[in-house]
């Protein structure tokens, strides 16, 4: 009798200290929701064509997209010679023009670059490109007559830039101006700029093939492929994190006449599309505009004097092809 007491005593205590158990490690962890597993970050893709291109934004935040496309639409009106009103059609139309902030800063840092690169760069390059027929796809071989009376209006010497009031001046008549080659960048860098002002840090603009990174993807950078120009295939991956990359080449924009190919970026010594033995120039820099710029610049110049420029720009990474 005694003997099945202790038992069934024994058998109490076991059932007792067995639910308590169970119950303090069912309090443990209900108490710690179950981390569900890292779910991966949502990413929102917005995608417009301004500037004559296909713009591209990802982000983990949905409003980056409208803020990105605001801002550059507001650039695009002020800098783009295709827009009848915009600033630089006005100073093309009259020579003469009080810009504002914008459009005198990105003209002070073109005339920088024309310095830098020993002229290469050359944003009074307008009347060269549209006489080759590059503004309006209308392609024609001219005569070397009206290349010598257009080279006549070319060169960044004939800009005065008076700091004072933000008055742009041309000193001949005929001369004009064009941006393709450092608009865009300075677009991105407006966005970006007010994306973060909107507390936004990850983003990713895709501005025809111009690049822009800001911050990473989750913690990782982001990765941008290159393209090869000739093989139309991936030649390589780069990862960015709060860098630009921008690529210039003889493959964007070009035609054929007898067999020789002349495209889009003007030598503006000779007045012919530039032939200096490379196909493209990719530049990763920490702002769009010097990616933008120096892309064309080591372009125009080829691979000696390319890299010779690039000295001058010591956070400039740059692949030659
Ligand atoms: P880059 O190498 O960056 O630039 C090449 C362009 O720069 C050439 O197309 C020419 O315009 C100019 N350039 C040529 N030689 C030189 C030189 N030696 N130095 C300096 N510049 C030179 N295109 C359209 O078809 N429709 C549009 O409505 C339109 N709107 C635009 C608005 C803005 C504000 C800007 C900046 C460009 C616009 N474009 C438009 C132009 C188009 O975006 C260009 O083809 C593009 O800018 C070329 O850029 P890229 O990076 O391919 O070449
Ligand atoms: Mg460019």
């Amino acid at each position: 009798m005694a003997f099945s007491l202790r038992i069934r005593r024994y058998l109490v205590i076991f059932l007792i200290t067995g639910w308590a158990i169970s119950l303090a490690y069912f309090l443990l962890h209900s108490k710690k929701p179950r981390q569900p597993p890292e779910a991966p970050v949502r990413l929102y893709r917005d995608n417009r064509l301004l500037m004559g291109t296909f713009w591209e934004v990802v982000s983990p935040r949905k409003e980056s997209g409208p803020i990105v496309f605001t801002e550059v639409k507001r650039i695009e009106n002020l800098l783009s010679k295709y827009l009848p009103d915009s600033e630089v059609s006005l100073l093309n139309r009259a020579g003469k023009l009080k810009a504002t902030p914008d459009t005198f800063y990105v003209l002070k840092r073109a005339k920088e670059f024309w310095q830098e690169s020993s002229g290469a760069f050359d944003i009074t390059i307008a009347p060269l490109v549209e006489l080759w027929g590059f503004t309006g796809q209308k392609y024609n071989l001219p005569s070397e007559d009206s290349i010598k009376a257009a080279l006549k209006l070319v060169g960044c010497d004939k800009i005065i830039l008076h700091e004072k009031d933000n008055v742009v001046e041309f000193k001949f008549p005929g001369m004009k101006i064009d941006l393709g080659a450092i608009g865009k960048g300075f677009a991105v860098d407006c966005a970006v700029k007010i994306l973060k002002e909107n507390g936004i840090d990850s983003c990713l603009i895709n501005a025809g093939g111009q690049i822009y990174a800001l911050g990473d993807k989750s913690g990782s950078c982001w990765k941008v492929a290159i393209q090869d120009p000739r093989r139309q295939e991936i030649s390589g991956t780069l990862e960015l994190k709060d860098q630009s990359v921008s690529t210039s080449g003889d493959y964007e924009q070009f035609f054929f006449k007898d067999g020789k190919r002349y495209c889009h970026i003007i030598n503006p010594k000779s007045g012919y599309p530039v032939n200096s033995g490379i196909t493209s120039v990719t530049i990763v820099a920490d702002s769009a505009l010097e990616a933008d710029a120096l892309s064309t610049a080591v372009f125009v110049l080829g691979k000696e004097k390319g890299e010779e420029l690039l000295k001058k720009f010591p956070r400039v990474t740059a692949r030659i092809l």
